[in-house]
Formats: C-alpha cells, structure tokens, sequence
C-alpha cells in the first residue's frame, strides 16, 4: 500500500467503519489479472493485510477477508459475465488506458468490472466508498443488479407504468460514497500516485527511504531558483502538506513558497517531519503485527467467516431464481 492508497482511501475506510457495516475485502482474484509470482503474491496478500489493519481497519468493528477465501465471488462473477453487455465493458477508462499499454490484453482485464460488481453485489450492499476514477465501475454495478433485478428479481405481483410485471429489486443499485480526499499524484508530479507508474512512497516505507524520494520529487517547474517565487497549488508537494501538516503549517508553506522564503528542501524536510507524525505509529503498529502473524490469521478468518455466511445466503437466492 502506498500513501496515494492511505490519503484517498484506508484512512476514510478507517472512519466509516463506525458509521456504518462495513466490509473489506483483499483482492487477490483481482491481482492474478496479468503476469505475477505465486509466492509473491502471499506476501503482498499478508503486507496488504498488515497494512490495512495498522492504518485503522478494526477487526472487531469490521470484517476484513481475503476474496479468495469466499469462492462465492467468482461463482458470482461468471453468472454477471452472462448479463453484462460487451460493449459496457470495451468503453472502461481504466480497460481502454489498461489493454493499450499491453501486447496481448487476456479476457480478463476486461471482465475485472464483472468481478468487482460481484464483489459488491454479493453482500447486497447499498454504498461503496470509492475515489472518482472508480465511479464509472461502480456504475457497471449498477447496470448489471438492473439487468439480473429486471430478468431473474421474482415478481411482486405489481404492474410497472409501461404495463410490464414489476420484479422485486433483490440486488440494490449501489451508490458511491466519494472520498473526500482530492486524488494523490505521484513524485514525478505528472501522474496519479500508482505503483504501475514507479512514482509512489510505501506507507510503511522507513524515514530514509522517504527522504530519498522526497528530496528528488518534482516541484513548481517555475521554480527554477532559490529566489524565484513559487506557485504552491501547482506543486504536488504543497498537496501533500495539505494530507499530512496542521493548518497553520500548511499555511505557513504557502507563504513561503510564494514569497521565496525558502527553498524546496526547506519545504520537503518541514513535510518530511510531518509524515513522521502521522506514520510513525502505523509503522510501529505494523511492525507489531508482523510479530503476530497469528492474530492476523485469525482476523482474516473471522471476517471470510461472516462474509462466507452472507455470500451463501444471497448465492441461495441467486441460484433459486436463475432457476439451478
Ligand atoms: S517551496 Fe514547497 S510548495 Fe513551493 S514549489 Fe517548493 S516544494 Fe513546492
């Protein structure tokens, strides 16, 4: 997990899980779309989970599972491949963005959108906290419960205003919960803070594997000198002041910036000192439960536990109207 991923997403999650009932789920049917290691991919599943658990996530207020351990989801995700249209998949952003980067794109890169509309489907669930680029998948979701509601929802015994039988709506039209937090760019300032791009800062990466990355990241291209005043909205490291220093700071770095008060490095060590405050004690809490790989364990098998039970319910349903 980088920072991009905690500002924009974990550290939101980590609060609606009081609000509301929430569940999390580690997407490792999603990480085999494309080349990958086995073995590789059960550390990145353990250091998501540690990740996710010291950012926040509450095992005892949420449930957290790995996707794989809940097989519902692919038995799921095929019956929406039999509904959803082709042409609603070949118009995603991120497909379109995604297929021409590669030589040979595989099925599926395509039906990635199918999987994450089960992912949520599943557990019926009405919200998803998800960050703008996300809202146009969300709405594939939505497309496929009107489909399945509309072909397999039994009847209420109702007529619609055209005269058609009214069906019951068994799976909701999720909405989004947009995140408040504004999209993190990566260091080169050009892109959005994404692992594919090599432009990200690990969120329990050490203080001096930060500073090598901070010292170098881009700034305000017009700030050629020292002495040349600066534009602080345009530079991605006043956007991170923004995510990690106090008002008063973060007020402070714009004057400086602007009047040519400091230099960069100034500024970078001033946000450098900030991250420290807010991930130390992540990285102290990761750390810990890196010692007690048990506990984490035992938290991902209570949350498959729960979601297991709802997943089977709604996979009864499905299957006793689709007519299995
Ligand atoms: S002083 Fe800070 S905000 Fe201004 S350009 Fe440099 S790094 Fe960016």
């Amino acid at each position: 997990m980088h920072i991009g991923n905690y500002l924009g997403a974990v550290k939101n999650w980590a609060q609606l899980q009081h609000q509301f009932e929430s569940i999390f789920c580690i997407v490792d049917y999603h990480a085999i779309v494309g080349q990958y290691d086995p073995e590789s991919l059960r550390q990145r599943r353990k250091d998501m989970a540690i990740s996710l658990l010291s950012a926040g996530l509450d095992p005892n207020v949420c449930s957290l599972f790995v996707q794989s351990h809940v097989p519902e989801h692919t038995e799921l995700a095929w019956i929406f491949n039999t509904i959803t249209p082709l042409g609603e998949l070949e118009r995603q952003t991120q497909f379109k963005e995604k297929s021409q980067r590669q030589e040979s794109v595989v099925a599926g890169l395509l039906n990635y959108p199918v999987l994450q509309a089960a992912d949520i489907l599943l557990y019926r669930a009405d919200l998803v906290p998800v960050g703008e680029d996300q809202v146009q998948h969300l709405e594939l979701s939505r497309v496929v419960s009107r489909r399945w509601n509309a072909l397999f929802g039994r009847q209420t015994g109702r007529t619609n205003d055209d005269g058609s039988e009214e069906r019951e709506e068994y799976f909701p039209e999720p909405k989004p919960l947009l995140t408040p937090t504004r999209r993190i760019m990566g260091l080169d300032g050009q892109a959005k803070m994404s692992k594919s791009m090599g432009n990200t800062i690990g969120l329990l990466e050490s203080t001096e594997a930060i500073w090598a990355k901070l010292r170098p990241a881009v700034t305000d291209p017009k700030r050629i000198r020292k002495t040349d005043p600066g534009t602080p909205e345009v530079c991605n490291i006043y956007h991170l002041h923004k995510a990690f220093s106090p008002p008063a700071t973060v007020e402070h770095v714009a004057t400086q910036c602007s009047t040519a008060g400091w230099g960069c490095i100034d500024c970078k060590k001033v946000l450098a000192e900030s991250m420290e405050t807010e991930l130390v004690p992540i990285r102290r809490r990761a750390a810990e439960l890196a010692n007690r790989p048990k506990e984490i364990d035992e938290a991902l098998a209570a949350g498959a536990d729960h979601c297991r039970t709802i997943a089977r319910e709604t996979m009864k349903d499905v299957r006793d109207r689709m007519g299995f």
